[in-house]
């Protein structure tokens, strides 16, 4: 797992064993945040060692910044901390998130012992803040890669933990695109000095606006490009010619997972328009 320090006390975590997915450790006197907790124990277990041990902190809140598994699996190994979510993210563990971790076991002794950790402290409309130290972390719903994601704003030092609101490539599979594309067009006002992808690098201050901008024009240009393979009447398979550098990005980040995550958007997209257009 890499660690880095984008401020003094916020840490970041980039995973070495799934799709360089992140986690983020707020650190004050009264008591450490984590928000989001890597899918796999091993590396999870750096994150509570480097709080517990190494700066003696007890960690006091664990925040889900949505219920899918390689954010949320490592949630169990902290005890006694308080888990915090959208209130959406506690019905989706508690229903699609338990079924997926009893198939997930079933193929991998390294998940063992991990079991669901539904929040205790849920919000549903708003924002809520949560107050750590001088550290005030902003919880806002920001939906479209899933139905219960939310962002996570450090106020004090302009940080904003995105979750997968931002990554790479946006992926709107198991949420809507036009819920992630309003959730993208929120952060640019916010004034940032880096955003934490849910996956992938830091972004820092001087390339926010372009990120986003490149991430929006992703969905301009695959909402343009399916709406004209549906009119010409195209089939499912067509849509997965239209390939991901002609709508604007490349393949290579995520070690390629972007050209899948693609794909998956392509159908996703296809049969929401294709559904739309037979009503
Ligand atoms: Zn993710």
């Amino acid at each position: 797992m890499l660690r880095e320090r984008v401020s003094d006390d916020v840490h970041i975590f980039t995973s070495e064993l799934y799709a360089q997915v992140t986690a983020g450790l707020i650190v004050s006197p009264d008591g450490a945040a984590v928000i989001d907790t890597m899918a796999f124990p091993s590396e999870t277990l750096e994150i509570l060692d480097l709080a517990q041990n190494k700066l003696n902190v007890p960690v006091k809140y664990v925040i889900n910044t949505h219920y899918h598994a390689d954010h949320t699996y490592g949630t169990c190994l902290f005890k006694g901390a308080e888990v915090v979510a959208h209130r959406k993210c506690h019905d989706l563990l508690n229903t699609v998130g338990r079924r997926g971790l009893k198939e997930a076991k079933a193929d991998n002794p390294a998940l063992d012992k991990i079991e669901v950790i539904l929040p205790d402290l849920v919000f549903s409309r708003g924002q809520i803040e949560l107050h750590l130290g001088k550290k005030t972390l902003a919880l806002t719903h920001s939906p479209g890669h899933s139905p219960d994601s939310i962002t996570v704003l450090v106020k004090e030092d302009r940080i904003l933990f995105a979750g997968d609101t931002m990554m790479p490539l946006p992926y709107f599979v198991d949420g809507s695109m036009d819920d992630i594309y309003r959730s993208l067009q929120a952060i640019p006002p916010m004034g940032l000095e880096n955003i934490v992808q849910g996956h992938g690098e830091v972004i820092l201050r001087g390339e926010i606006d372009e990120a986003v901008r490149s991430n929006l024009r992703y969905l301009d240009n695959i909402r343009r490009k399916m709406e004209r393979l549906i009119e010409k009447g195209k089939s499912r398979e067509d849509a997965l010619e239209i390939d991901i550098e002609s709508c604007g990005k490349s393949r290579i980040p995520l070690s390629g997972l972007v050209a899948r995550l693609h794909q998956r958007n392509m159908l996703a997209l296809y049969d929401q328009y294709s559904k739309k257009k037979a009503r």
